[in-house]
């Protein structure tokens, strides 16, 4: 049995996003910006794929810029907002201390111009709240930046709150929404939304294509110079394939979003009632406001990356949830940023479903992460140390 929990990293492809993909390879292979007929017939689907999008987000097609994917939407809505606040003299930014890399690092960059930024502390809950926001909100802040749900732990952000606090301060509003769309409900007019990043490959749609919602009136800047396309505010030829395979997964995702949620949570929570009987071990994440298909634990005296190399040798893969790229040992900046120490960050496993998943499979994935856990640590120097008190347990 090969089961693939790693949803949170990316999707399957559903087969009505790779149906609605192949005719655009030889039938509406068209430029969009061509003015002939080939490129008009692209240039329908293109907005039909805009429409399409903007009807699961509750915003008008126009406000819906097609980018590369969730990391340049989340630049491009950044910097924008930076843009505009360097005019008005306003340079300081709120975000979490648990975003992903596409907007901590660009928050970075912006330091390095001179920007102050703030990052929540998301230790209380593993989570923010909005009255966090609230009290961060400065005369000069130009920007509020929040994930709408984790891509590690899972825990969803109260995206209205916020947005209404951002609404009433007259602050724009920002969420990195790629683990939210298509699995949650969203309505970007009513959650007070000025800008929300999403990407295709997350919800069963293909890689390398997603979207900036942004709404009308606010002042985006090109991050790509070049050409007219996407209103002026994204150049280059649409990846006219991708947008349509992208737009077909998220209206299936929308479609089914309630009885996929329901199916999830129930496979999600048999999980975390299992591996929470494992001794020494801890849910990361919000446990009430949670992803659908979001696990995430740490296990104390193992490392994560034996974990999951066991596991997948006897077919579960997982992630560590730890960003350790190039051999890199540095644990996850957001489970440190929950308040997990060096050692126990180590220990970590992430284990993200969808509607693919099944109840077999969740058997076997209960089966079989206790025993590799016990495997390690009956081999583990560390986890010796704690069971002869030469070490103390933290969990
Ligand atoms: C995957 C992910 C991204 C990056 O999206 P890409 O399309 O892979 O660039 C950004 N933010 C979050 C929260 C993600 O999970």
């Amino acid at each position: 049995m090969q089961v693939y929990a790693d949803n949170a990293a990316t999707t399957k492809m559903s087969p009505a996003a790779i149906a609605a993909m192949t005719p655009c390879f030889d039938i509406f292979y068209g430029n969009p910006s061509s003015l002939h007929s080939v490129g008009q017939a692209a240039k329908e689907k293109l907005e039909d794929a805009r429409s399409r999008i903007a009807g699961c987000l509750g915003c008008e097609p126009r406000e819906i810029y097609f980018t590369s994917g969730g990391s340049e939407a989340d630049n491009q809505a950044i910097l924008s907002a930076a843009r505009l606040g360097e005019r008005k003299g306003k340079k300081h930014i709120i975000s979490t201390a648990f975003e992903h890399h596409a907007v901590l690092h660009t928050l970075e960059r912006l330091k390095k111009e001179g920007f102050e930024i703030t990052l929540l502390d998301v230790r209380q809950g593993h989570n923010v709240t909005a009255q966090q926001v609230r009290d961060a909100i400065r005369e000069d802040t130009c920007l509020v930046t929040t994930m709408y749900a984790n891509n590690e732990i899972g825990s969803v952000l109260p995206i209205a709150e916020i947005g209404a606090v951002c609404k009433a301060a007259g602050v724009p509003f920002h969420t990195d929404a790629v683990q939210a769309v298509g699995h949650l409900p969203i309505d970007v007019k009513a959650q007070n939304i000025d800008m929300l990043s999403l990407s295709g490959h997350k919800f069963h749609g293909p890689k390398g294509v997603g979207a900036l919602y942004c709404r009308r009136g606010f002042p985006l800047v090109n991050i790509i110079e070049g050409g007219a396309q996407e209103r002026g505010k994204r150049a280059g030829t649409e990846n006219l394939p991708a947008i349509c395979g992208m737009a077909a997964a998220l209206e299936e995702a929308c479609a089914h979003m309630d009885e996929n949620a329901a199916k999830v949570t129930a496979m999600r929570d048999r999980l975390i009632e299992g591996l929470s009987k494992i001794p020494h071990s801890a849910l990361n994440g919000d446990p009430v406001n949670r992803l659908p298909g979001n696990v995430s634990f740490c296990f104390e005296g193992i490392e994560g990356e034996s974990l999951l190399l066991l596991l997948d040798m006897k077919g579960v893969c997982a992630s560590s949830g730890s960003a350790c790229t190039s051999g890199s040992l540095d644990p996850s900046h957001v489970l440190l940023a929950i308040g997990r120490v060096h050692d126990v960050a180590h220990g970590s496993l992430r284990l993200s479903l969808c509607e693919y998943n099944t109840d077999e499979e969740i058997d076997h994935i209960l089966a079989v992460v206790p025993e590799v856990v016990e495997y390690l640590r009956n081999m583990s120097p560390v986890w010796r140390d704690l069971m002869t008190g030469k070490r103390q347990f933290i969990l």
